[in-house]
């Protein structure tokens, strides 16, 4: 179906043009004037804001194997209401993505389920290289190496391995930064105690030296290479600083969960909020909003990584490390920005324009004719309520979301992918119209 939207708020890569738009094909044929022989469907947006659809380069929709916690129709349709059209997924899957034949079994199980468009990493183990050397650049989004945080074959922490994959890859290289040594150390020191005893016990089980000393390392070794090589959530303030001098094929993440809670929230959340890497401390936190908004880290990701709520009530040792992101996504960053005085062109900068440059997507990301129309009509001034743990409003299959019960500033109204209009007024439209993201 063609569409035309009245009277919209365009933010287009130059800025802000008011007027109306035209899709057709599944493309932007206009954005701004639209000529008198269109046709289509009017949608009259009055005013809203049109975004180009964020671009989420850090999920786990958990698929094949984890489907207790999450599919990729659950997940990504709780990503679509947040405002996010394109989603690449990790590869901690039951089986490990770490095959070319796997990862081709993925991509084909995806076909017609998937709510924004799709891209799946491949894992590295300490033994793959040769699978990692053939995979194709136009279809593959990148290489995800865990330096710490997995278990069996992603683990990887020979060095040598790592600097083999970063030279010999063909795709973009990112890192699970933190080092296992120091992870395993501050483990045993702090074995059987519990949140009642220390209150801040998941960020001293899994401390900052482990982030920054490997950081440090793979800034090192980041120069023998030319692959580009992205780390992802970073969490602190060192680490903003030893990326400041950064080669100019590194790039960095930060996720919301980072910029909107610290360690000293543990005490109200405890599991709810443990993660990996750790909540940091309120100066990290401050590191990584000043990091993000000097440009040091480049893009916004949010490493939507569901559980399920009884997973989650488990002893501090059981539960499991993962905070589910998705569901709300826009009005949650304008809402955590707007306190900073972050405009919305900025979240479009970190979650969308710069990924769908670092990515190369093809013609795919910012507003811009003849790309494809992944976009989102949201509305500033409006409020989106996040239900409490439960409530079948929750579009995440694991139904619950950290920021239950708060009351967010702005509202996603609408969503098109590839030009079909899928989601509307809380509900969601046609068949799931995700495709598989190529790149340049
Ligand atoms: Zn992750």
């Amino acid at each position: 179906m063609n569409w035309i939207l009245r009277e919209v708020r365009i933010l287009t890569p130059q800025g802000e043009v008011e007027g109306d738009v035209w899709i057709q094909g599944g493309r932007w044929v206009a954005l701004g004037r639209v000529p008198d022989r269109a046709t289509g469907q009017t949608f009259l947006a009055k005013g809203a804001y049109l975004l180009p659809g964020l671009v989420d380069t850090h999920v786990h929709f958990r698929e094949p194997g984890l489907t207790h916690k999450g599919t990729f129709y659950t997940e990504s349709r709780a990503a679509l209401a947040g405002g996010v059209t394109t989603a690449f997924d990790m590869p901690n899957t039951t089986p490990p993505i770490t095959t070319r034949a796997r990862w081709e079994e993925k991509m084909h199980r995806l076909e017609g389920r998937s709510w924004t468009n799709f891209g799946c990493y491949v894992g590295a183990t300490s033994t793959n290289l040769a699978e990692l050397r053939g995979l194709d650049p136009r279809q593959v989004p990148g290489v995800k190496v865990f330096l710490a945080s997995s278990t069996g074959d992603l683990l990887v922490t020979d060095e040598t391995v790592v600097r083999r994959i970063l030279r010999e890859s063909p795709v973009r290289v990112l890192f699970h930064s933190e080092r296992e040594a120091l992870i395993q150390a501050a483990r045993q020191r702090w074995e059987g105690r519990n949140w009642e005893e220390v209150p801040d016990l998941h960020t001293r089980a899994r401390p900052p030296e482990a982030c920054i000393e490997s950081t440090r390392w793979l800034l090192s070794i980041a120069k023998e290479s030319s692959v580009p090589l992205h780390i992802l959530h970073v969490t602190t303030a060192e680490e903003v600083a030893l990326l400041q001098s950064r080669p100019a094929h590194v790039s960095a993440e930060t996720c919301p969960v980072y910029l909107t809670w610290t360690a000293a929230d543990f005490p109200a959340y405890r599991n709810l909020l443990k993660c990996n890497p750790a909540l940091k401390f309120a100066a990290d936190q401050e590191a990584l909003w000043k990091g993000l908004l000097e440009g040091t880290l480049e893009v916004v990701g949010t490493d939507h990584a569901p559980h399920l709520w009884p997973e989650k009530e488990q002893p501090y040792p059981l539960a499991p490390s993962g905070v589910p992101s998705h569901g709300y996504l826009l009005p949650w960053l304008w809402t955590i920005g707007r306190a900073r005085g972050v405009p919305l062109s900025f979240w479009v900068e970190k979650a969308c324009h710069t990924p769908a440059r670092l990515w190369r997507l093809r013609d795919r990301g910012p507003l811009v004719e003849g790309y494809w129309a992944d976009g989102v009509l949201f509305d500033p001034e409006g409020k989106t309520v996040v239900p409490i743990q439960g409530d079948p409003r929750h579009f995440s299959k694991c139904r619950w979301h950290p920021l239950g019960g708060r009351v967010l500033q702005g509202q996603v109204r609408a969503v098109w992918v590839n030009g079909s209009l899928s989601y509307y007024g809380g509900a969601f439209y046609g068949a799931p119209a995700g495709q598989a993201v190529e790149m340049d």
